[in-house]
């Protein structure tokens, strides 16, 4: 007799792909080919946030490369070690927005589940680099006061799971979280920000997709892609398929230095999205967390190449660019 089996029966692929992890910078450059010796790397950047970055990541990087713009994101470098003014540990202060573990409730009819503790990449400009995980772990006790948060503000319209990284959970923890979100009678809408089918696009899976569809609410999706390597037909065929389901896909990206601040590769970003289903979003000015003073660029020069873009493209190929700050109850539009 043969047995089927489901996804859940058996290790789904992405969840063997995210174990399969690269957590060894010389065994990174290793497949990249590239000598150690001509990098400024940082043991102490890399066991204060560990580099960590899956197979489907790597292979978008160019072998050879040392200035590839996507391992730019990852590699723990010197420059991280620097203590440069203005820049902490908590810039959004959102310890002070924190009613129940796991929860952020700083903007109004909206709300922020920190839908886990890890991310399937650790990105080196990160905010949440330093953000308590371990406190703000999901525990099914704490689940329980998040949604008897939600239920009792009535003002709240919109839930986004957030991060870490909302879809590292399996999909059976994912769609029990949904049904109850579901229940809550005042939301209208669901949203994840999730980095996850950037670097594993097989996340996107048939398990995924049901839990999807089964929701009453929509589910508009918020990838995060900073560079047009990343966009590649793998992610592609997996936005392909979150589209199928009628929910929106948007795009936001960090504006990093030497990695996409010059007009044309973020007019290539937003080309290569839209050819993958995807809408750009948001352009994050780098929230001033310490260690990432290096990847900073001035709001003046990201202003300079918002305007090239709106000369050079559609209108709709232009992201909003916006900051965050701790006193702003919304991302602040940069005019
Ligand atoms: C970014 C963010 C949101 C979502 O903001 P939108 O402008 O709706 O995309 C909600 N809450 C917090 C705390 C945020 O940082
Ligand atoms: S929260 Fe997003 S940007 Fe930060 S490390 Fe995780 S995937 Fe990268």
């Amino acid at each position: 007799m043969k047995l089927i089996l489901s996804d859940s029966d058996t290790r789904p692929q992405w969840k063997q792909q995210l174990s399969n992890s690269i957590v060894s910078v010389h065994k990174l450059l290793a497949i990249l080919e590239i000598n150690p010796s001509t990098l400024n790397l940082s043991e102490q950047a890399n066991q204060q946030f560990s580099l960590r970055v899956p197979l489907p990541f790597v292979e978008k990087m160019t072998k050879g490369d040392p200035n590839d713009p996507l391992l730019l994101q990852v590699l723990p470098v010197l420059a991280e070690e620097e203590q440069s003014p203005g820049f902490s540990l908590d810039p959004l202060q959102e310890a002070n927005a924190n009613p129940v573990p796991g929860l952020i409730h700083k903007y109004k009819n909206r709300v922020l589940l920190i839908g886990a503790q890890t991310c399937a990449i650790n990105c080196r400009y990160c905010f949440r680099r330093h953000f308590p995980y371990q406190e703000n772990r999901i525990g099914s006790k704490d689940i329980e006061s998040i949604i008897q948060y939600i239920t009792q503000h009535t003002e709240l319209d919109e839930v986004i799971l957030s991060g870490g990284d909302p879809l590292a959970n399996n999909d059976k923890t994912l769609n029990q979280l949904i049904s109850q979100l579901n229940n809550i009678k005042h939301l209208k809408r669901l949203r994840i920000h999730t980095r996850l089918p950037v670097v594993i696009p097989a996340r996107i899976n048939q398990d995924l997709i049901n839990w999807v569809n089964q929701s009453r609410l929509p589910i508009t999706f918020v990838i995060h892609v900073n560079h047009p390597n990343e966009v590649d037909s793998a992610l592609a065929d997996a936005m392909a398929k979150l589209r199928a389901t009628g929910n929106m896909v948007l795009n936001q990206s960090v504006i990093l230095k030497g990695i996409n601040d010059n007009a044309k590769t973020l007019i290539r970003l937003s080309e290569k999205l839209f050819e993958a289903g995807v809408m750009p979003y948001y352009l994050n000015v780098l929230d001033r967390v310490q260690g990432s003073a290096h990847f900073e660029v001035t709001e003046a020069e990201a202003l300079q190449l918002i305007e090239q873009m709106m000369i050079n493209t559609s209108g709709y190929l232009v992201p909003k660019l916006v900051r965050e700050s701790a006193e702003i109850p919304y991302k602040m539009p940069i005019k």
